[in-house]
């Protein structure tokens, strides 16, 4: 029998299914003029701005989790289990490495090789460890959700522990006071008071968090008023804020900071920016930036290549009057938006508009009911339009719910929140395993 693929006329292929890659094949997959392939390492789809609470343990194992499969045949496009190793854009045909199973390491699938008469690479970033020593052999990250529960795994056997020694302090450090850093120690103090009220456990009174960076305040990218009123809210929190220092190592007990003070940690986290994979340097005859992300040109085309876009966090895509898109969920969901629009178009060989970001403000979850950001002026010339507490933390929560909305439709989308709130009046807050 012939495959979907056969019947329809043009190849999408769309490596990673993350924040950008997923809702694109979903938008793609209901053509009927186009076979779409989605290819990830993983089997699953999991939403990263919610890994700092899968760590906290917020959130449990695979209640996120959107299965490739199952999504892709209520959807139209077909998954692809497989890791991306290369890409040779004269035969148009990517390499797959081979997949194993997890644990046992049984050979699943070989190497293959597909091919694509339009590719869109999706695959993300990687938390960046500047060549710090000891980050990688001494850091837990928060890259995918296999790394947040081994951090919870951790945190939690810290408070089984200190549960039963008095005296015994649990001491975090993390690196980065960007979001992933601000909202994993506000979910972190959080979660210890559930742990407290659920569990018997030790509560947020025995944690000490430090949280560190080299940049001259906590969230550096949005206005100073809100990154003083994010940084008072953390300290009321007890948490030890410690800016405008770097972090020259990292041994098994501790960071070394660039002022000479050493920070003793129990656990280290690393959450200090992103930048591209490492297969990128050898991926194929892409134009990369400094910190290995593929620069696209104003329609995120892959620059000097033909038939290959780029989107979401692997892109480098300026922006006309300075900068460059943020490596965000929320600008992953709109150049996906973007090219679920214009692509057919453009495979019909139209002239298509340039994609154009429009920031909708910068929003950090501080903990169960608030959250601190600003939104975009909407008076020419003024400064952004601060936002605090619960109405903040609502505006937050919708950014999840769009993207369930480009997922599963409104319907379902509603269901979910709808399940989310009966679980939260009938489950602990907090995952005690
Ligand atoms: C803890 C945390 C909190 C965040 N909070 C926010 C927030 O509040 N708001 C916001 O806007 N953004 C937030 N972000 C950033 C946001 O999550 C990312 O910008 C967004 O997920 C990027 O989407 P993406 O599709 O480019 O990549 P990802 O969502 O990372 O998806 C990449 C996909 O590619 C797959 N993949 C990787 N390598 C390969 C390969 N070689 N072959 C095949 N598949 C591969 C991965 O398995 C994954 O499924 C947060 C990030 C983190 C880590």
């Amino acid at each position: 029998m012939a495959t979907p693929e056969e019947h329809r006329s043009h190849n999408v292929v769309i490596v990673g299914g993350g924040a950008a890659g997923i809702e694109l094949a979903t938008r793609l997959g209901k053509r009927r003029d186009m076979a779409v392939v989605l290819v990830d390492r993983d089997a699953s789809h999991f939403w990263k701005p919610r890994l700092h609470e899968l760590a906290a343990g917020l959130l449990g194992d695979g209640e996120e989790a959107v299965s490739y499969l199952a999504h892709g045949q209520a959807h139209g496009y077909r998954y692809e289990p497989g890791a991306l190793a290369h890409v040779d854009t004269d035969a148009r045909r990517i390499a797959l490495d081979e997949v194993r199973m997890p644990v046992t390491d049984e050979l699943i699938l070989p190497p293959r090789s597909l091919p694509y008469d339009t590719l869109v690479l999706a695959f993300g970033s990687r938390v960046n460890d500047f060549g710090t020593p000891g980050v990688l052999e001494y850091c837990d990250m928060l890259d995918s959700p296999a790394q947040a529960v081994a951090l919870r795994r951790k945190i939690l056997a810290l408070a089984l522990r200190s549960a039963g020694d008095p005296q015994r302090r649990i001491r975090i450090g993390i690196v980065g006071a960007g979001a992933t850093g601000v909202e994993l120690a506000a979910e972190l103090h959080h979660a210890f008071n559930d742990m407290h009220r659920y569990g018997g456990l030790s509560g947020a009174s025995k944690l000490d968090i430090t949280l560190m960076d080299m940049a001259p305040r906590v969230l550096p990218a949005v206005d100073p008023r809100t990154s003083a009123s994010a940084q008072r809210t953390l300290e009321e929190m007890g948490v030890d804020v410690r800016v405008g220092v770097g972090v020259d190592a990292v041994t098994e007990g501790a960071f070394h900071l660039s002022d000479g003070h050493t920070v003793p940690c129990d656990v280290r986290v690393w959450a200090a920016g992103i930048t591209g994979h490492a297969i990128v340097a050898d991926l194929g005859p892409f134009t990369l930036s400094k910190d290995r992300r593929i620069v696209v040109d104003e329609r995120l085309a892959a620059q000097g290549v033909a038939n290959v876009y780029a989107i979401g966090d692997c892109a480098f895509a300026a922006i006309p009057h300075g900068g460059t898109v943020p490596p965000t969920a929320q600008a992953a969901h709109q150049q996906a938006n973007y090219l679920a629009r214009v692509l057919p178009r453009a495979i019909g060989g139209e002239a298509v508009p340039p994609f154009v970001y429009h920031s909708k403000g910068t929003l950090v979850s501080l903990g169960e009911y608030r959250a601190t950001g600003e939104l975009p002026s909407v008076v020419h010339k003024a400064g952004p339009i601060p936002m605090r507490g619960w109405l903040a933390k609502l505006l937050y929560v919708s950014l999840q719910h769009m993207h369930r909305v480009a997922l599963h439709g409104w319907t379902k989308a509603n269901a979910l929140w709808l399940a989310d709130r009966l679980r939260d009046t009938t489950l602990p807050p907090v995952k005690l395993h």
